[in-house]
């Protein structure tokens, strides 16, 4: 029964390696998200401390600027000048807030004639977030978008929601 005992030894390892593996990138998040406290990026760019951001639109809530990797031609961020973390620290108080950043978008774009209604707006929601203050992405062409793209901005997925949907979270919420 030697042989057997041993294989369920590796079993086991095997899958003490797996769980390690899975559990590596939110132990990445806990550390650099602590060691990053007291520093954010987009505080400093909301706040025009960021010289090499260029910001394209500005109202008393929230700042308009383009994304550093942007996902089709137009790629830009509404951010708060508040700071807030992610879509899941907002509440349904919140809604206004989220209505205005659109709206922002929207109207910018309009300005710059870029296609509202082929376009996409929405939020990432953590742990898939990259930069911890919220930030709505507005992209344009949705349609021109790559399979990567597409993917990383997944309508309905547990990582992206999009306005209408980010509404509907917040309603739901308590
Ligand atoms: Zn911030
Ligand atoms: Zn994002």
């Amino acid at each position: 029964m030697l042989p057997q005992k041993q294989l369920n030894a590796k079993k086991y390892i095997i899958l003490l390696g797996l769980c390690v593996l899975a559990l590596l990138p939110f132990l990445r998040f806990i550390i650099t998200g602590s060691s990053n406290m007291g520093h954010c990026i987009f505080c400093e760019i909301s706040a025009g401390k960021q010289p090499n951001t260029v910001i394209d639109f500005e109202n008393e809530d929230f700042v308009i600027f383009k994304d550093i990797k942007p996902s089709s031609t137009y790629h830009y961020l509404a951010v708060p000048k508040r700071h807030v973390e992610s879509l899941k620290s907002l509440t349904n108080n919140d809604i206004g807030l989220v209505n205005s950043m659109e709206q922002g978008l929207k109207s910018f774009f309009e300005k710059n004639n870029i296609s509202t209604t082929d376009a996409l707006f929405g939020f990432h929601l953590p742990p898939f977030i990259t930069v911890k203050h919220l930030h709505m992405h507005g992209i344009a062409p949705r349609s021109t978008m790559s399979f990567v793209h597409r993917m990383m901005f997944k309508t309905g997925s547990a990582w992206f929601k999009t306005v209408e949907e980010a509404r509907q979270y917040l309603q739901e919420k308590a």
